[in-house]
C-alpha cells in the first residue's frame, strides 16, 4: 500500500490554491495532492461574471498560479476527479474512479454548486448558471444568437452578468423575487442604487417576481411568471445562490448543515480533517460570533491562510476583517465588514453622484460599509470596522470629514 498523502487537499479552487501555497511558502515538506472535479488548474472565479465573460481576458491570465509554479513546488493535481466519500477513521477518500486516497491531514475546500431551480423547464437548454469557466464557456459560445435574456436572481453574480450582457446590447430583464436586489447582503439604499443603474443602461429590473416555469421545447423560449405572463427569452441566467459541497464530510460524520462546522483553526469535527472556503461554517467576530459562511475570495485566502499555519504547527486563529468587491459597468463597489443585524445605516455622500459609501451601525459601531467608487471610504473604514469604536453619526455622514479622522 503506498504511503499516504501528507496534505490532500479536496477542491482546485481559490481555497485549495491557496492552502498549497501557503504550506510550501511555509516550508512545509511533505506530500500535497490536491483533487478537483474541474478539468482546470486553479483559476480566479470572479471574472467569469466580469472581465471574462466581456471577452475582456482571456482564460490563461485567470489562473491561480501557472502549471510550472506548481510543477516547480511539487504541488500533485489530479483534475476532473470528485472525491466521493471520506473514510475518517481510516484517513482515507475515495474518489468517483473507486479509488481510494490515504491522507495523514485533509483540507476540505470543495466551494458549493449553484442552486438549481426546481421549476418546470428548469433542465432546458439554453438556462445557465455561472459558477465555473465550463459554465460561462457555453453561455459565450451561445450569446451571438441572443437577443433577449432574463436574469433570475438580483445578487452580485445576476447583476453582474447583466451588466455584462447589456453592455453587448441584448435585451435584458431581472427578475428578482423580493423587493428589492441584494437585499440579503446589502441596505436598501445600495439595492435602490443598482436597480436605478441598471435601469440607466436598459435593463429591465423587476421586483417581487415570482418564476413559475421556464418555458420552451428542447431549448429555452420564455419564463412564464407566477402572474401569468410570459417572458420571450433565448437565455435564462440563473444566479440564486450555491449549496455547499459538503455531502461526502456530512456523510462521514461531521458536524454542519449548511455548510461543515469549523473553530477557529479551520478544524472540523471529524479528526485531521479542515475545512475552509466557501463550504466553512464559522463563528466569525465580525458578525458578532454568528455563525456563517461567506463566499469571497478573501475568506478562501484567509482561511486557507489558517489551515496551513495549523498544519505548519503554529498558532493562529481565523480573525480576519472581510472584504468583497463587485464591477458593474463603470461601478466599482468595495465592501468591507459584514452588515448583519445592523439597527443604524448612515448614506455619506450623494447616490446620484455614483460615488457615495453607506455606513452600517450597530449600537453606535461602524461594522461594514459599501463603498461605491469611493476607495478612500474603504481604505480607511477598514480601520473604523476593526477597532469597532464608537463614532458621531453626524461626523460618519459628512463627506467633508475624511474617515481617516474619525479613525484616529
Ligand atoms: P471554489 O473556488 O468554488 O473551488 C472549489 C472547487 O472544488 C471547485 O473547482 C469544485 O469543482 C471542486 N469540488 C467540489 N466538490 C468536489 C469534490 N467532491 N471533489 C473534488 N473537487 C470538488 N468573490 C469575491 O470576493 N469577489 C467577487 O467579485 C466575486 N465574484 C464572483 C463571481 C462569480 C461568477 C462566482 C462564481 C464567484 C464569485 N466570488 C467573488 C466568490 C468567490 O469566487 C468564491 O468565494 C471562491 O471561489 C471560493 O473559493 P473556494 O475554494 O471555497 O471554492
Amino acid at each position: 500500500m503506498p504511503d499516504p498523502v501528507d496534505v490532500l487537499i479536496v477542491g482546485a479552487g481559490h481555497a485549495g490554491a491557496a492552502v498549497a501555497i501557503a504550506l510550501r511558502q511555509g516550508k512545509f515538506e511533505g506530500t500535497i495532492l490536491v483533487i478537483g472535479a474541474e478539468p482546470e488548474l486553479p483559476y480566479e472565479r470572479p471574472p467569469l461574471s466580469k472581465e471574462y465573460l466581456a471577452g475582456d481576458k482571456p482564460f490563461e491570465r485567470l489562473l491561480i498560479r501557472p502549471e510550472a509554479f506548481w510543477a516547480e513546488r511539487e504541488v500533485t493535481f489530479r483534475l476532473g476527479t470528485t472525491i466521493v466519500s471520506v473514510d475518517p477513521a481510516g484517513h482515507g477518500a475515495t474518489t468517483d474512479a473507486g479509488d481510494t486516497i490515504r491522507y495523514r491531514r485533509l483540507v476540505w475546500a470543495a466551494g458549493g454548486a449553484p442552486r438549481r431551480l426546481d421549476c418546470g423547464g428548469h433542465q432546458l437548454a439554453g438556462v445557465h448558471t455561472v459558477r465555473t469557466r465550463a459554465d460561462a464557456d457555453r453561455m459565450m459560445a451561445e450569446l451571438p444568437d441572443v437577443t433577449r435574456a432574463v436574469v433570475i436572481g438580483g445578487g452580485y453574480i445576476g447583476l453582474e452578468a447583466a451588466a455584462v450582457l447589456a453592455k453587448f446590447g441584448k435585451k435584458i430583464v431581472l427578475l428578482e423575487a423580493l423587493d428589492r436586489v441584494l437585499a440579503r447582503v446589502a441596505g436598501e439604499p445600495l439595492s435602490r442604487f443598482f436597480e436605478a443603474e441598471h435601469r440607466a443602461h436598459g435593463v429591465d429590473v423587476r421586483l417581487g417576481a415570482a418564476v413559475d416555469s421556464i418555458l420552451g421545447d428542447a431549448r429555452v423560449a420564455g419564463v412564464q411568471l407566477a402572474d401569468g405572463s410570459v417572458l420571450d427569452a433565448d437565455m435564462v441566467i440563473v444566479g440564486i445562490g450555491i449549496v455547499p459541497a459538503v455531502a461526502p464530510l456530512l456523510a462521514a460524520g461531521a458536524v454542519g448543515g449548511n455548510g461543515v462546522a469549523v473553530d477557529g483553526q479551520c478544524r472540523t469535527s471529524l479528526p485531521d480533517v479542515f475545512a475552509i472556503g466557501d463550504c466553512a461554517l464559522h463563528a466569525n467576530r465580525f458578525a458578532d460570533g454568528a455563525r456563517v459562511r461567506i463566499e469571497s475570495v478573501q475568506n478562501a485566502n484567509d482561511q486557507a491562510a489558517v489551515a496551513a499555519g495549523v498544519i505548519l504547527g503554529k498558532s493562529v486563529d481565523y480573525d480576519t476583517v472581510p472584504w468583497f468587491w463587485s464591477n458593474q459597468y463603470d461601478i466599482k463597489l468595495q465592501t468591507i465588514g459584514l452588515a448583519i443585524g445592523h439597527d443604524e445605516l448612515i448614506v455619506r455622500g450623494e447616490p446620484a453622484s455614483r460615488s457615495f459609501t453607506v455606513i452600517y451601525l450597530k449600537a453606535g459601531r461602524v461594522i461594514a460599509l459599501d463603498c461605491i467608487n469611493a476607495v478612500k471610504d474603504y481604505v480607511h473604514g477598514r480601520k473604523l470596522v476593526v477597532e469597532g469604536h464608537k463614532v458621531d453619526p453626524a461626523r460618519l455622514k459628512d463627506p467633508a470629514v475624511p474617515l481617516k479622522e474619525l479613525a484616529g
